[in-house]
C-alpha cells in the first residue's frame, strides 16, 4: 500500500526483517500496548516471547510528544502497578485549580470548577519525559526501539491484509535523486502492525481512507495547541497551581481555551488551544497565544521568566462520532491517531493508555493462541469499549459539534451531557470539517488581530522564529520538500484573493511566507514542527504533508 510516494522508485535491494509485532510511533499509546503485552508475556515463561519493534521518527523517544499535562493517573496505575507508578516522572501535584472566563483585561473565576475539569491531586507532568520513561520500561521488558526511523508505507498482501511496513529511504537529495549515502528503507514484515503515530498520522490517515475505516457520521476535526515552557525565579508558593480559561482572546465562535500550570518551583507551562473549525481567515493562533500570555492573569504567573521550550501540535476533537474502526486485517489503531481524546477535558494521555491496555491484552491473546486473525484482532475494540475513556467519549459525543454553533450551545450541551449521563443531547449533531468552515476574508473582523502585548515583559514577547528556536527543530536540509503545494496556480487564482493566504498565519512555525515578487508562497520546510495544521486547515486542501526523512522535526525535551 503506497502511503506517501515521497520515496523514489528504486531497484536497490531492501533488507527484509521478520518480527511478530511492529509499532509505528513511540508515543504513550504504542508504548502502553507493548508494556502491557510484555508484562503479560512474563506470566508464560515457558514460551518464546514475541519479537516487538517500535519505530519512532523523532530523534529520541518523546521528541515529538507535547502536552499540558495534568495526568489522570487511573489507567497508568493499571498499566504500571504501584511500584513502577511511584517512579513515574512527576513535577508536582495540583493543589489549587481555577476555571476562569477572561475578558481583555479581567478574569472571572467560576465559583466551582466544572466537574469534568476537576484535577485537584492529579500529577503535573512533562509528557515528553513520561514518554521517554515509558520507552525505557519497554526496552527493559524486551522491546527494541529504533529512533530517527520513519515508516513510509504499509505493506499489504494480495488478500488485503496488512503484513508490515516499509521504512523510509535515507539519503535522497532535494531534487529527488539518491545521494552517495543513499540507504533504501527495510521491509519489516510482522504479524500485526500497531499504528500509534499521533493525531493526523500519515499511514493512519491513508489506511482509514483506503480501507474505509472512517465510517462514522462526521470527519475528524482538530484543534491546534501552542505551548511554551517558561522558567523563572523560584516561587514555591505557586507550585501546583493551575488554571484553565475560556473567552479572551478567542471570539465566541471559536472553540478553545488557555491553560497555565505552575509545574514546579520554577517552571510554568502556558498554552492556548484553538479549534481549527474557526471561520476567520485572518486568525493567527500564535498571535492569539501572545495575547493570552499578555493577559494580566497570565503574565503575573510568567513574571521574571524566560522561555525554555516551545511547541505545537494538533489535537483530535471530533469525538465519538469521528472515531474510525480501530482494528482491520493485520492492524490496530491506538491513541490520538485514532481520535481517542476527551474533547471536553482536552485530555488524551489517559485514553491513550486505556487503548494501549486493550491493544496489549489483545496482542497477548493472539500470541498465546498463535492466532493473529482479523477476528482475534477485533477483540481490541470490544475491550476498549469497556473502558472509562470510551464511556466518557460517548457521554460527551455531541458536545464538540454544539460548540461549532457557538459558545452557549456548547456549554449547554456539556452541562446536559454531564447531568443526564450522556442521554442528552441525543441523536447525532452534525459537524462540518475544519477546512470547510473558513469564510472569505472581510466577512468578519479578526478576533484579536491587534493583540495588546503591552504589560508583558520583553523577554516573553517572542515572535514565531524566536519561539521556534526553543523547539529544537531541525531537518536534513538536502532532501525533497515535505510540504507540497499541489497546484500553485490555485494560490494566486483562488486562495490569495479569497482568503489572503491563511497558511502564512495558521502555521505556528512560519513555514509559509508570501513571496510578493513571484506572486506565490515560499515554503521553509526546515522550520516545520510536524504539527499537522496546514493539511487540515487549508480551505482549498491544496497542501500535502509528506513524511520527511527520519530524525527531522522538533526535539522536545520537557514539553
Ligand atoms: Fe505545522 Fe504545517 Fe506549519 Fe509544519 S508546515 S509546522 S505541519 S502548519
Amino acid at each position: 500500500m503506497e502511503a506517501h510516494p515521497q520515496q523514489p522508485k528504486t531497484t536497490a535491494p531492501r533488507d527484509r526483517i521478520e518480527v511478530d509485532i511492529v509499532c509505528v510511533g513511540a508515543g504513550v499509546a504504542c508504548l502502553s500496548a507493548v508494556l502491557r503485552l510484555l508484562d503479560r508475556v512474563k506470566t508464560e515463561p515457558a514460551r518464546k516471547p514475541p519479537t516487538v519493534l517500535i519505530f519512532e521518527k523523532g530523534r529520541e523517544v518523546g521528541a515529538h510528544v507535547l502536552s499540558g499535562a495534568v495526568l489522570d493517573e487511573g489507567p497508568f496505575r493499571e498499566l504500571l502497578g504501584p511500584d513502577r507508578l511511584a517512579s513515574l516522572p512527576r513535577e508536582s501535584r495540583v493543589v489549587r485549580e481555577k476555571f476562569c472566563y477572561l475578558t481583555p483585561r479581567r478574569a472571572f473565576a467560576l465559583p466551582l470548577t466544572p466537574p469534568p475539569m476537576k484535577a485537584r491531586g492529579c500529577p503535573l507532568v512533562s509528557l515528553t519525559k513520561v514518554t521517554r520513561w515509558l520507552g525505557q520500561l519497554c526496552e527493559e521488558a524486551g522491546a527494541e526501539i529504533y529512533t530517527e526511523q520513519a515508516a513510509a508505507e504499509l505493506l499489504e498482501d494480495q488478500t488485503g491484509r496488512i503484513i508490515g511496513v516499509r521504512m523510509g529511504d535515507k539519503g535522497i537529495g532535494r531534487n529527488g535523486s539518491p545521494k552517495p549515502n543513499f540507504e533504501p528503507g527495510a521491509d519489516v514484515h510482522a504479524r500485526v502492525v500497531v499504528l500509534g503515530e499521533g493525531a493526523s498520522g500519515v499511514l493512519t490517515e491513508h489506511l482509514i481512507q483506503k480501507k474505509k475505516l472512517g465510517d462514522g457520521p462526521h470527519e475528524q476535526t482538530y484543534a491546534v495547541g501552542i505551548k511554551e515552557l517558561v522558567r523563572g525565579p523560584p516561587r514555591p508558593e505557586r507550585k501546583g497551581h493551575i488554571f484553565h480559561t475560556f473567552g479572551y482572546p478567542l471570539d465566541r465562535h471559536t472553540y478553545g481555551g488557555g491553560f497555565v500550570y505552575a509545574m514546579n518551583d520554577t517552571d510554568v507551562a502556558v498554552g492556548l488551544v484553538v479549534a481549527l473549525d474557526y471561520r476567520d481567515p485572518a486568525l493567527n493562533p500564535h498571535e492569539l497565544f501572545c495575547a493570552f500570555k499578555a493577559h494580566p492573569l497570565v503574565r503575573e504567573y510568567l513574571r521574571g521568566g524566560q522561555v525554555v521550550g516551545y511547541g505545537a501540535k494538533v489535537i483530535p476533537e471530533g469525538g465519538w462520532f469521528a472515531i474510525p474502526r480501530l482494528a482491520a486485517n493485520g492492524v490496530l489503531l491506538v491513541g490520538d491517531g485514532a481520535g481517542l481524546l476527551d474533547t471536553v477535558r482536552l485530555k488524551g494521555a489517559d485514553i491513550a493508555v486505556e487503548s494501549g491496555l486493550a491493544a496489549g491484552d489483545t496482542l497477548f491473546e493472539c500470541w498465546k493462541n498463535d492466532d493473529w486473525s482479523e477476528l482475534r484482532l477485533q477483540e481490541y475494540p470490544e475491550r476498549f469499549k469497556a473502558s472509562r475513556g470510551w464511556r466518557r467519549l460517548h457521554r460527551y459525543r455531541n458536545v464538540r459539534a454544539c460548540f461549532q454553533r457557538g459558545r452557549l450551545p456548547g456549554i449547554a450541551a456539556t452541562a446536559a451531557g454531564y447531568l443526564t449521563g450522556g442521554l442528552l443531547p441525543s441523536g447525532h449533531v452534525h459537524m462540518k470539517p475544519d477546512a470547510a468552515m473558513m469564510e472569505p476574508r472581510g466577512r468578519r473582523r479578526a478576533p484579536c488581530a491587534a493583540a495588546p502585548a503591552e504589560g508583558l515583559e520583553k523577554e516573553l514577547q517572542l515572535d514565531i522564529l524566536s519561539d521556534l528556536y526553543h523547539s529544537g527543530t531541525a531537518h536534513e536540509e538536502d532532501q525533497p520538500c515535505h510540504l507540497v503545494i499541489k497546484d500553485r496556480a490555485v494560490c494566486a487564482r483562488e486562495c490569495l484573493p479569497k482568503y489572503d493566504a491563511p497558511c502564512t498565519r495558521f502555521c505556528p512555525a512560519q513555514v509559509y511566507e508570501l513571496n510578493e515578487q513571484q506572486d506565490g508562497i515560499r515554503v521553509n520546510p526546515a522550520n516545520c514542527l510536524h504539527c499537522g495544521t496546514c493539511e487540515i486547515k487549508d480551505p482549498l486542501r491544496n497542501i500535502e504533508w509528506k513524511l520527511p526523512e527520519g530524525g527531522g522535526g522538533p526535539g522536545y525535551k520537557e514539553m
